[in-house]
């Protein structure tokens, strides 16, 4: 008899999870509480990128008006966009791939239960949804519930008055001012969208820098990019509280700084929120950082799975596909694990940034000696042809046999480049044969051979 399996949670963990599974024979069944296609299509991934593709006509728009004729009589504006329009885009794009996906559930014929799943005792759950309750019995469950916004204190106190990653996509109104908290990845992809579209957008940050972790030299170059536009930056600042009045929302910060703006977005970070779904009812722990695993997906409990967000390992949708697809093989009887070595860490702003492996920092950090070789897309003749010369490619080596170890790119297809380097990861080369690659001329990924021929 085949095996049952429960996955709860269809975003990008959950899916690939069910539909390998279906692949591998098993009896699978997919739940999910709220919009199939999880945060990365409804509310993350997806959308944002359409906002920002927005934000790119605006740009490349601005590019072209250097070249009209003086008094052609074009008086674009960015606040000339129909906000109502923009988001209309936006929900279509998302009710296209939702569609297409819930349909190749259907072709597949795989189970979606339609409500919020949780465990009701060992080897069953309990789908409360529109139509009552329903049970299933399962030999494996793989739980894919993701995370939520985050609203660390004191955003916390004054969270039905703010925006966060969910609601922002349905602001009734344009905003003139916006603030935003976190200078994470969806901090920074939002800055950069309403940046384009006319919006005065500040970010705020607890940190000493943008997009913790990530090399020094990378986010000074997108600190640098978004100021010429505009952008204004408040890092290593604590919020004391809020203040609301005469239609503007105020951060009050500790050090007696005011920061107004007509909308409070709060982009700082996510967490796991997985009460009321029977963990204790199984044994299984988890804290706001998720659900504990293994490399090969597995939870404290037999035959319980943990992949994406839930598990706390790198809150981004690829790690999420990849892990579905890993628990689902080892459900299956195969001994996967996932290698976060090469998940690429991307920024769709622009200038893009795609990040593997290690940077320099990092690789010190393991008691490595590093080379670093940068060359920058103002000599690269695509990119002077185009008119997208801002940013750099920079590789990191093991000093040692010249290994690539990393990479960080800013600028150009960034986030399209990286997968070169995470493959030169993965297969340990050296840099002798990554430079053996001819590289297309003239491509951006010049860039890439000029960092190795240094
Ligand atoms: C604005 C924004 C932009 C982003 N952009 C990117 C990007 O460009 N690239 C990238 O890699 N990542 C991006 N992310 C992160 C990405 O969206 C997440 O990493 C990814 O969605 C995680 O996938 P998941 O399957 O673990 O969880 P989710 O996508 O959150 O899916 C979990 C699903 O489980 C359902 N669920 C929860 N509890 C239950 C229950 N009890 N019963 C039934 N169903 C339940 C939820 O309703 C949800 O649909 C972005 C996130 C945001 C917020």
């Amino acid at each position: 008899m085949s095996k049952k399996v429960i996955v709860i949670g269809s975003g990008p963990g959950g899916y690939p999870a069910a539909l390998r599974l279906k692949e591998l024979g098993a009896d699978v069944s997919i739940a999910e509480a709220w919009d199939f296609g999880g945060t990365c299509l409804n509310r993350g991934c997806i959308p944002s990128k359409a906002f920002l593709d927005t934000g790119h006509r605006v740009h490349a728009f601005e590019g072209l008006r250097k070249l009209l004729k003086d008094g052609s009589g074009v008086n674009f504006s960015p606040d000339m966009l129909d906000w109502e329009k923009v988001k209309a885009r936006r929900a279509d794009v998302v009710f296209k791939l939702r569609t297409s996906l819930e349909k190749l559930f259907q072709a597949k014929r795989i189970e979606i239960l339609r409500g919020r799943a949780a465990f009701s005792s060992p080897g069953e759950v309990t789908i409360t949804g529109p139509g009552g309750e329903t049970k299933r019995n399962f030999d494996a469950a793989i739980l894919a519930a993701g995370t939520r916004p985050a609203f660390p204190p004191p955003f916390r106190d004054y969270r039905e008055r703010l925006s966060d990653s969910d609601t922002i996509f349905g602001l009734p109104r344009l905003p003139r001012s916006l603030l935003i908290v976190g200078g994470g990845v969806i901090g920074l992809e939002f800055a950069c969208f309403f940046n384009s579209i006319g919006v005065k957008v500040e970010v705020l940050e607890l940190l000493p820098d943008i997009l913790a972790g990530e090399d020094p030299q990378v986010t000074r170059a997108v600190r640098s990019s978004f100021e010429k536009r505009g952008v204004r930056f408040h890092l290593g600042k604590k919020t004391e509280r809020l203040e609301f009045s005469g239609g503007l929302k105020a951060a009050v910060l500790e050090d007696g700084a005011r920061l107004e703006a007509e909308e409070i977005l709060v982009g700082a970070g996510r967490a796991a929120d997985l009460t009321g779904m029977g963990l204790e009812s199984i044994g299984l722990a988890w804290d706001r950082k998720g659900v504990k695993v293994d490399a090969g997906m597995r939870t404290a409990v037999p035959g319980v799975y943990a992949v994406g967000d839930v598990n706390g390992i790198s809150l981004l949708a690829h790690s999420a596909s990849r892990q579905g697809e890993i628990a689902a093989e080892n459900i299956m009887g195969a001994s996967l694990a996932f290698d976060d070595s090469i998940v690429p860490r991307c920024v769709y702003a622009w200038p893009e940034v795609g990040s593997v492996g290690l940077n320099k920092a990092q690789a010190e950090a393991k008691g490595l000696q590093v080379k670093t070789s940068r060359s920058f897309y103002l000599g690269i003749g695509k990119a002077v042809a185009t008119d997208e010369t801002e940013g750099f490619a920079q590789l990191v080596f093991d000093a040692a046999d010249e290994t690539v170890l990393g990479a960080q790119l800013v600028g150009g297809p960034a986030t399209e480049l990286v997968h070169l380097i995470a493959l030169a990861v993965k297969l340990r080369l050296k840099k002798k044969e990554l430079r053996e690659i001819i590289y297309a001329h003239p491509t951006m990924a010049e860039a890439v051979h000029e960092a190795l021929l240094k």
